[in-house]
């Protein structure tokens, strides 16, 4: 008698998505399907690697396959962070696997045993809303509860409370389930915000960005895909994080530029929340007191529903901003701060107040010259002056971190101690300060003192406890924080940031000024800002003056609109770069030559990139503008595809572009 055989198992056919910057779906072999997303080891090529089951896209391969080592049968990315995967990758042009990277950034943390932290919660403390606030958050809350796809511009001074509206709404996802995301543009310095998050909830948030150490990670990516983390702040990256069940997404300030990421996978966070909201039916709340004109323009076509705060919580003033009339000014040589600003700076110091003297400037001068010949000293990769930093006694590149020391001997003229420092920077600020006010506690709030953590939550302390009477720093400090004795901003370069080939130079400028202007006066006492110009009629001056934001951004629209540019249209940037510029200036020019005719896009370049030399590469810039009902990537993917581009050419594609260089 025959005993029937086993049924034979014929090896399914497994695609899976590998981490690898390819756009290739890879095959494998498994004795059964496996549905998609779930989580795989796979051998590759000599070594072994974690990817994604992935929908079965190609023709069967006649190859003999590979079996997969591992199958990881309960950890599954959720389908909508599938679709995300191929949205993100369609629109930056980036490989599907660099950013599955971004999606699974730790996936061996599944194969490690890991304690997780234990929450610890105390008992929240829930504020009484104004009745703005009610409104607003209520708005918020039944959007929540339509569960259908909506973005909101949640617009309002600094100090109008926003944060406290958008807390009100994470407590009802808290309450009704699902998860809420809140991006900040840069978490180091959110401490104050963690802490506040913490005494409004009782418990402290998941925090998810790229300096996170690896244990934290791990714990964070595992509780996540259980279903664990109801609500998780972080950086643009936390964006990507495989979230089951993500009801709200808010970003904080939008306007923010640290939102774009400029290397890798090149995307603008702020615009991918919107569409990542999109694919979850989720809400998405965008949170800024200068909103970007692209957020501005979508809320005037109803695309985004606007709630608007339009006063200061409690019924702060906002401070009084004045212009000093640089051109009517003498300054002593070597000196940056004007008689008026000194005597104001005296005066706060006097009533026992604080002031803050900004100027986005890192380091002591940002170059030296040689005075017997006229040259400067240059980073041997970048076309860039090394910047003189006086506390390290070093010069540095601070674009590729290239340090040396001081030269002694001009490589040019052979003269000797023949440098001069040209311009300040916010340590000679510093130097400045101590000669007119000698008695003064001054502190410099830069990303080269506060390196960690700890140092800036020290230095947050002492400005609390009144042990600094000026502060003296860069961008890092317009963010966020509260300094209830602040009453004086000193703005030592109002016109700096105009400068230079940006098309968003005013917006920004606007942006950052007025942010930085947001720091004084916070609490009963009136703030005022004294801003050093040159440009005194400029339309951004007199707008910041008036503290007229429609007024600024209806000058500055109307530029954009003239010339076709973001938000009235799109760009895309091309930027080749090699170690042999006339090797890409030819694929440059090549490209532009084989640049489809098309009354739909122009081409602008190729020119050299204004880095034209950078950490040792030579760089090109290749710009295509289409109007913008026209999306430029089915015609750039025709158009790079008919131009072979060497190996020892890089190309970087930057679609919608915040920087120029
Ligand atoms: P924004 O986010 O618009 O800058 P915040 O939400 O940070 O404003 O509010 C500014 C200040 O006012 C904070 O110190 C905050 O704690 C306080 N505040 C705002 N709303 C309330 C409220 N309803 N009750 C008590 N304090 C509030
Ligand atoms: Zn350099």
């Amino acid at each position: 008698m025959n005993t029937p055989l086993p049924p034979v198992k014929m090896p399914a056919r497994v695609s899976v998505l590998l981490p690898v910057p390819l756009n290739t779906i890879f095959e494998y072999a498994n004795d059964q399907a496996l549905p998609p997303g779930t989580l795989v080891k796979v051998p590759f090529g000599s070594r072994n690697m974690y990817g994604v089951v992935w929908e079965d896209t190609s023709s069967p391969s006649l190859k003999p396959l590979k079996p997969l080592l591992t199958v990881f049968s309960t950890i599954r990315l959720p389908e909508v962070s599938l679709k995300f995967i191929k949205w993100v990758s369609d629109y930056t042009m980036a490989p599907q696997g660099q950013i599955l990277k971004m999606v699974l950034p730790t996936p061996e943390a599944f194969e490690k045993e890991g304690r997780d932290n234990a929450v610890i919660s105390k008992s929240p403390q829930k504020p009484q809303l104004s009745e703005d606030q009610s409104t607003a958050a209520e708005v918020l809350k039944d959007s929540l509860k339509a569960h259908t796809f909506q973005t909101f511009l949640l617009e309002g001074v600094t100090g109008s409370g926003k944060t406290e509206v958008y807390f009100e709404t994470i407590d009802f996802i808290l309450e009704t389930g699902g998860q809420a995301l809140v991006m900040l543009p840069e978490i180091a310095l959110s401490a104050q915000w963690l802490q506040r998050f913490e005494a409004r909830f009782g418990f402290a948030p998941a925090v998810w960005h790229s300096n996170l150490p690896s244990r934290q990670r791990d714990t964070t990516l595992r509780n996540l895909l259980r279903g664990d983390i109801p609500v998780i702040v972080g950086t643009r990256s936390a964006l990507f994080l495989p979230f089951l069940d993500l009801k709200l997404l808010i970003v904080d300030e939008e306007h923010d530029g640290s939102y774009k990421q400029e290397e890798g996978v090149i995307y603008n966070g702020r615009d991918m929340a919107v569409v990542r909201a999109r694919l979850s039916q989720a809400t998405c709340v965008l949170a800024s007191a200068t909103p970007s004109l692209e957020t501005e323009i979508n809320v005037l076509s109803g695309k985004y529903h606007h709630i608007h705060l339009s006063t200061r919580y409690g019924g702060a003033s906002l401070p009084d901003v004045k212009l000093v009339d640089m051109r009517k000014i003498k300054l002593a040589t070597q000196t940056w701060i004007s008689p008026p600003l000194q005597t104001a700076l005296a005066e706060t110091l006097e009533r026992g107040e604080q002031a803050m003297l900004f100027l986005n400037r890192r380091g002591y001068a940002p170059l030296i010259l040689c005075r017997s010949c006229g040259e400067r000293v240059m980073c041997p990769h970048c076309s860039l002056s090394l910047v003189q930093h006086k506390s390290q006694d070093k010069l540095l590149c601070h674009h590729c971190g290239y340090t040396r020391a001081q030269p002694t001997t001009c490589p040019t003229c052979q003269e000797e101690n023949t440098y001069s420092a040209i311009g300040p920077g916010v340590e000679r600020i510093y130097e400045e300060v101590q000669t007119f006010l000698p008695q003064a506690r001054c502190a410099l709030l830069t990303s080269d003192y506060l390196t960690t953590p700890k140092k800036i939550r020290d230095c947050i302390e002492k400005i609390h406890t009144h042990e600094i009477d000026i502060l003296i720093g860069t961008q890092i400090m317009a963010k966020g924080h509260h300094f209830p004795l602040l009453t004086l901003v000193g703005i030592i370069d109002g016109d700096s940031a105009l400068a230079g080939s940006d098309l968003r130079a005013s917006e920004k400028s606007f942006q950052l000024l007025h942010q930085v202007a947001g720091r004084s006066g916070r609490e009963d006492r009136r703030g005022q800002v004294l801003l050093q110009t040159y440009l005194p009629e400029h339309p951004l001056m007199t707008a910041l003056v008036r503290q007229d934001k429609a007024q600024f951004f209806a000058i500055e629209s109307e530029q954009r609109l003239l010339h076709g540019f973001p938000p009235y249209g799109r760009l895309a940037a091309l930027i080749l770069s090699g170690k042999k510029n006339e090797e890409v200036q030819k694929i440059a020019r090549l490209l532009a030559k084989n640049f489809p005719l098309t009354d739909k896009a122009d081409l602008l370049g190729p020119t050299p990139a204004p880095l034209s030399y950078l950490r040792g590469r030579y760089r090109w810039r290749l710009l295509v503008k289409t109007a913008k009902d026209f999306l430029p990537q089915p015609l750039l993917k025709h158009w790079l595809s008919g131009t072979r581009i060497p190996p020892s050419i890089k190309l970087q594609v930057d679609i919608d572009p915040y920087s120029f260089f």
